[in-house]
C-alpha cells in the first residue's frame, strides 16, 4: 500500500516551534515509509485567517527543507467537496439544519442532544445528528486504544457554521479521503476530534487513515504553545536548530550535524534514525 502522510496548517500566523514538530513529525514518518508528504492550507476559517500567514507558512517550510509532494491544495477553494458531502448526509437524514444559538445551549453543558431554539434565525447552521450511545473506538499508533462517546462528550456537532463557513471536522475528514491521506499524524491537541473524523468517514463511506497524534508542545502558562514567544522567527541560519528541537521533543536520537549541514541532508539523516516508539505520549514544556 502507498503510504501518504501531510502536514495541514491553519494560516493563522508563522509557523512556530509547536508547528515545527506536527511538520516534522508528520513528515519522518511518511518518508520513513517511502511514502508522500502533502501540504494542505486549512483555510475554512476565514475569520480567523492572517493575511499574508499561507505564503509565510510555505516559505518557512522550503526554508526547513519540506518540499511537498504534489500541489498545494487550499480548503477555500473546495467548498463544492464540503456542499456535496453536506448533501450527501442530508440525504441519509444524518445531517440537520440546526436554529439553536450559543446561548440556547448554555442548559445542556453547550452540547446540543436536541434541539432548543426559541425562535428561527435566518442564518442557521447545520449538524450532524449524532445517535444516543455513540461510541467510537480507534488505535493511535503511539497511544493505543482510544474510545470516546460522541453523543455524550460532543453531541451533535456543527458541520456548516451559521456564518457560512464550513467545520474543521468536516473538511478534514473530505480532504483526507479526496488526497488519499493513509496516516494522519499531528498534535495531540486533536485527538479528541478524531472520533467525530472517524463517525463522518463511517457515514460517508470514506477509508479511515491511521492515527498518532504527536507531544503537544506547552507554552511558560501550560497552554498549547501557538505564539513564537520566546523563539526566533525560522530563517536559513537557525532552520537547523528549529530542526533539531522539534527532533528532540520528538524523542529521537540526535542527529549528528558536522559542519552545518544543507537541511535536506539533514532530514534525510533524520528520516534514516526515526523510531516511531521513541515518540514520548506527555507534553511538552518548551
Ligand atoms: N489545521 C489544524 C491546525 O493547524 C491541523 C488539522 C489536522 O492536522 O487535522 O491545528
Amino acid at each position: 500500500m502507498h503510504i501518504s502522510g501531510r502536514f495541514a496548517p491553519s494560516p493563522t500566523g508563522p509557523l512556530h516551534a509547536g508547528s515545527v514538530v506536527a511538520a516534522l513529525g508528520s513528515y519522518v514518518h511518511a518518508k520513513r515509509a517511502g511514502g508522500t508528504w502533502r501540504v494542505r492550507i486549512e483555510d475554512v476559517d476565514r475569520t480567523r485567517e492572517i493575511p499574508g500567514a499561507a505564503s509565510q507558512q510555505l516559505e518557512q517550510l522550503g526554508v526547513l527543507g519540506f518540499h511537498a509532494d504534489g500541489d498545494i491544495v487550499r480548503q477555500s477553494d473546495r467548498g463544492h467537496l464540503y456542499q456535496d458531502a453536506l448533501n450527501a448526509l442530508i440525504a441519509q437524514d444524518r445531517a440537520f439544519e440546526c436554529h439553536c444559538s450559543r446561548t440556547d445551549l448554555i442548559a445542556q453543558g453547550g452540547i446540543h442532544r436536541h434541539c432548543v431554539a426559541g425562535q428561527r434565525r435566518p442564518d442557521p447552521a447545520w449538524r450532524l445528528r449524532v445517535p444516543a450511545q455513540c461510541t467510537i473506538q480507534f488505535e493511535d499508533v503511539l497511544r493505543g486504544s482510544q474510545s470516546q462517546r460522541v453523543d455524550e462528550c460532543v453531541g451533535d456537532f456543527v458541520l456548516k457554521r451559521s456564518d457560512g463557513h464550513w467545520a474543521y471536522q468536516l473538511a478534514v475528514v473530505i480532504d483526507d479521503a479526496a488526497q488519499q491521506i493513509t496516516e494522519v499524524v499531528r498534535g495531540a491537541d486533536l485527538l479528541d476530534s478524531t472520533a467525530r473524523q472517524r463517525l463522518l468517514q463511517q457515514y460517508l463511506s470514506l477509508p479511515t487513515p491511521t492515527y498518532l497524534h504527536l507531544p503537544l508542545l506547552l507554552d511558560d502558562e501550560g497552554k498549547k504553545y501557538s505564539k513564537s514567544l520566546n523563539s526566533e522567527a525560522i530563517t536559513a541560519v537557525n532552520a537547523t536548530r528549529h530542526l533539531q528541537q522539534a527532533w528532540q521533543i520528538l524523542g529521537q536520537e540526535a542527529v549528528p550535524d558536522d559542519a552545518q549541514l544543507p537541511v535536506e541532508i539533514w532530514l534525510q539523516r533524520a528520516i534514516d534514525r526515526f523510531e516511531v516508539h521513541r515518540i514520548p505520549t506527555d507534553s511538552v514544556q518548551a
